[in-house]
């Protein structure tokens, strides 16, 4: 099989690049591992552009957004899968008086206010722990759970996926591209998170693990909630209607090892219990790496020796706004030469 462009990974990251490839109608493949447990596969899909406690507004969120908010409607609408994709509030519940006067002065910051749907003093729902007031912002949401999926779904109609493992040592580098069992592609774009700490190519790169593990929860008498509740460090996350929802996160550097652990497990029912005056169900429990960079910005550029080589990795905690435009970014690059910006060209980066 013959093939301009081979993308090594189909998370979000990979989803993107093939999705940008095929609109500007190159050929490409992709192969996936299929594991279960990636960072793609469980993560909740919220693009949040105001972080901590500081109110900080994220890094280039007035470029990211809008234009991963018009990629995924787009994208969601070539493959007629309607409400996947919409803007959402996060509601961060305000526990002490001091706190509330504090978001209420941080609120007003000309950068954020735009981001800020409502602050309001009173109790936003009665099945949860008597709270002091809410902040809600405006934020974006995709089900990823059900995305990825379809995007898969479209490319295997197209015979451009492949459910195999790319065993780094099995490719063959030549000057016109790369061999691959029987597959010869003029390209490669490895898109394989986590798994990059093990390729060769790209082991110049400062890539950190970061796990984070999550639940998903039944709770019977919380229907149809529409919004993101945030409290005491947890998500709470509108996933499968009418009453499951995705409880996370955590974040621990350097943890390499996918496996849920029994106590981040009792640490999110320990909160959950505190917070929640109903009962609930755990229905699932599941840890996965980020792709993390410490200074938080992605890798995205050509191998400084083999440019038939390209990466895509490092989306840490933002695959979801970052994936679409740098993917773009990238494509453009290979196709047309455009620059790469200079905080995210892995020019920066010295191979030894
Ligand atoms: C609990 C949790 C919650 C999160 N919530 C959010 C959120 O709300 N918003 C947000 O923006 N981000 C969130 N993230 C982060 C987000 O998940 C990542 O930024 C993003 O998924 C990274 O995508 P990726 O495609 O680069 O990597 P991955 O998702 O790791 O995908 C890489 C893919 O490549 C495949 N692969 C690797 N090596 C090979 C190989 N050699 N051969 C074949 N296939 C290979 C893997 O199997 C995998 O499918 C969360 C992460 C976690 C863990």
């Amino acid at each position: 099989m013959t093939t301009d462009f081979l993308i090594v990974g189909g998370g979000i990251t990979g989803m993107w690049v093939a999705h940008y490839l095929i609109q500007y109608q190159q050929n490409c493949l992709l192969i996936d591992e299929g594991l279960p447990n990636t960072a793609s596969r469980i993560a909740s899909g919220v693009m949040n552009p105001i972080t901590g406690k500081y109110l900080i507004k994220t890094w280039r969120a007035d470029d990211f957004f809008p234009h991963a908010q018009q990629a995924y409607t787009q994208l969601c609408q070539q493959l007629s899968l309607p409400h996947t994709t919409r803007p959402i509030n996060i509601v961060w519940l305000i526990k002490q008086q001091q706190q509330w006067q504090e978001m209420q002065q941080l609120s007003q910051k000309e950068t954020i206010a735009p981001w800020i749907h409502q602050l309001q003093q009173n109790n936003y729902l009665p099945q949860l722990q008597q709270h002091y007031g809410h902040i809600a912002i405006n934020a974006y949401f995709i089900e990823l759970h059900k995305l990825i999926p379809a995007f898969h779904q479209y490319l295997a109609q197209k015979n451009a996926i492949l459910y195999q493992k790319m065993n780094y040592q099995d490719c063959q580098i030549h000057t016109n591209g790369i061999t691959w069992g029987d597959i010869k592609a003029k390209h490669v774009i490895f898109c394989d998170g986590i798994a990059a700490l093990q390729n060769p190519y790209f082991q110049h790169l400062p890539l950190v693990p970061l796990k984070g593990e999550r639940l998903l929860v039944q709770l019977p008498d919380l229907p149809n909630i529409t919004n993101i509740i945030k409290a005491s460090g947890l998500s709470i996350v509108p996933h499968t209607t009418p009453d499951i929802y995705w409880v996370g996160s955590n974040y621990q550097h350097w943890n390499n090892n996918p496996t849920p652990t029994t106590e981040q497990y009792q640490k999110f029912t320990q909160t959950l219990d505190q917070l929640l005056h109903i009962p609930y169900q755990v229905l699932d429990h599941q840890a996965a790496i980020r792709p993390a960079v410490l200074h938080r910005y992605p890798f995205v550029g050509k191998h400084p020796q083999y440019p038939q080589l390209s990466v895509l990795n490092g989306m840490g905690t933002k695959g979801t706004t970052l994936a679409p435009f740098f993917a773009q970014q990238l494509i453009q690059h290979l196709l047309y030469q455009h620059p790469i910006d200079p905080e995210v060209s892995i020019d920066q980066y010295k191979k030894n």
